[in-house]
């Protein structure tokens, strides 16, 4: 790895230290007070994250993927989005700690507009957030802006579903293509079957994946089983392009 790439794959913690060297050398006071706030944070992440890191851990490994794909995929319409919602609201722990979890519950099938809700809610109507609003503020106000906030929320969901597609997001480098198919949602319609043999075939009367996609050439031949399937039963998660 040549220092090019050193540099461009850490370019954020770059661009942190320069602002700090900055601030160091035009603003010494200003610089000792910043940092004393991050080493709040870094400690505070150092509290949280190990159980965020163990909450993962447990959803990788014992909630299987198609449970998530029932329950926050693409097709679990209204459903799906209260339990974003409840996900999102019960939450406890700062929203940083939302984002690592979120990755998980992409990888393992959730829906993009249920990943903004379980983001928003988390951020902005958490249960204890709530709590405290209504003690400060009074009820009326806290109900107001709830049902405002949900609004804004599910609003938000649905453009950024529309707007962006799982392709856009980066996944991880280590993760190899995985086709998977969700049983429940197939209607046995063939159309993958005879679209591409050689990956998929019907089982009764659902379709299963046959193999792992092996080579990039086979990718947009997937992706279009994946566009075409009527029952949007197919998902298919891509690796990352190597930078
Ligand atoms: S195209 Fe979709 S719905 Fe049809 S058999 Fe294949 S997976 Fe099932």
């Amino acid at each position: 790895m040549n220092v090019l790439s050193i540099v461009k794959k850490n370019k954020l913690i770059i661009i942190v230290a320069l602002a700090y060297l900055a601030i160091l050398l035009f603003a010494p006071d200003q610089a000792i007070l910043s940092l004393k706030n991050s080493m709040y944070y870094v400690i505070e992440m150092l509290q949280i994250m190990p159980v965020v890191f163990l909450l993962i851990v447990a959803i990788e490994v014992l909630v299987p993927r198609e449970v998530i794909l029932r329950s926050f995929g693409e097709n679990s319409g209204i459903k799906g989005n209260i339990l974003a919602l409840l996900l999102g609201s019960l939450s406890a722990g700062p929203i940083y700690a939302a984002f690592p979890i979120s990755k998980t519950l992409l990888k393992k099938g959730a829906g993009i507009s249920n990943i903004v809700i379980i983001l928003s809610a988390w951020a902005v109507v958490k249960v204890p957030m709530l709590a405290n609003e209504a003690k400060f503020l009074g009820v009326p106000f806290m109900a107001v802006r709830w049902v405002l906030t949900v609004i804004a929320i599910f609003l938000m969901a649905f453009i950024t579903a529309k707007i962006v597609k799982k392709k856009d997001l980066p996944t991880d480098s280590r993760q190899a293509e995985e086709l998977t198919i969700n049983r429940e949602y197939c209607i046995g319609c063939e159309l993958c079957a005879k679209l591409l043999p050689e990956y998929y075939e019907m089982e009764g009367d659902k379709a299963v994946v046959r193999k792992s996609p092996e080579t990039k050439a086979d990718l947009p031949a997937l992706r279009n089983s994946v566009e075409k399937c009527p029952a949007k039963a197919i998902l298919l998660t891509e690796k990352e392009k190597a930078s």
